[in-house]
């Protein structure tokens, strides 16, 4: 059977900072999931777990007690509203989140914000396409080899435009990662069973002969047993318009299956 789109597992609210819409509500992703027939969405807010310590500027007001506004959930018969977040990988492979995981229902944990500086990246991970691959594959390694939840956890955009300054030298990024080591890193994350990210921002809009780029990682990691999910990374009720197509054209392309559908339990 094929693969059937029904839940977003990474969105943003208003709470994010980098949202900060007020149009972008709980009561709004609701109707989001209503008008798609969704069975479960997720919002994943921007996080840095005070537990963790050493939080960035930006990330120092994320906080537990922050994203915890969003509660309670707003509810709709046949729709799973889940409270989940999106926390970050420090330059030094510090994960930004611990005591508070167990209050979360899903938490994405993303390996490609390349462009937040050096809270993120250290200056020698960046010097030019080599080192920004090199550094795809270890951080994602790093987060595998951590003692985690792993059947609640998701590996957010693989692919995106934040890996590089330009698109040129995103592609050439993506098409330095060696074949072999996705493949051991992908084997590992099936094994697992940590969730994959197909995400409707930046990840998978791309023109056709970007195509075989940007689905290379997606391909190799279906082969190793890999399980996806669906994320449209909405910050605004505008990005909802197209996320439907953008699932359903990736889908399209790499053949999902039901049984490569990653199911939150
Ligand atoms: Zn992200
Ligand atoms: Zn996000």
């Amino acid at each position: 059977m094929k693969y059937q789109v029904d839940h977003d597992l990474h969105i943003h609210s208003g709470l994010s900072l980098c949202s900060n819409d007020p149009e972008q509500t709980n009561e709004r992703i609701l109707s989001y999931a209503r008008e798609n027939n969704f069975k479960t969405v997720c919002i994943t807010d921007h996080f840095w777990d005070e537990s963790v310590g050493g939080a960035s500027e930006w990330y120092s007001s994320q906080n537990y007690a922050h994203l915890a506004k969003a509660k309670p959930l707003p509810q709709w018969d046949g729709i799973n509203f889940l409270f989940g977040c999106e926390t970050e990988l420090r330059w030094d492979m510090t994960l930004g989140i611990s005591e508070n995981i167990d209050k979360f229902d899903f938490i994405v944990i993303p390996t490609t914000h390349f462009h937040a500086g050096n809270f993120t990246m250290a200056p020698e991970d960046l010097k030019d396409s080599t080192t920004r691959a090199a550094a795809w594959v270890n951080k994602l390694d790093a987060v595998l080899e951590m003692n985690l939840p792993f059947h609640k956890i998701g590996i957010a955009h693989l692919t995106c435009g934040l890996i590089a300054p330009t698109r040129e030298e995103y592609l050439q990024v993506l098409s330095q990662i060696p074949e072999n080591r996705m493949k051991i890193l992908f084997e590992k994350a099936a094994q697992l069973g940590v969730g994959i990210e197909l995400n409707a921002a930046s990840a998978l809009t791309f023109s056709p002969d970007e195509a075989d780029i940007v689905l290379r990682p997606y391909r190799i990691a279906k082969q190793a047993g890999c399980k996806f999910y669906c994320g449209s990374d909405a910050h605004h009720p505008e990005d909802f318009l197209h996320s439907k197509a953008t699932f359903q054209r990736a889908v399209d392309l790499l053949e999902l299956e039901e049984k490569d559908k990653f199911i939150l339990g």
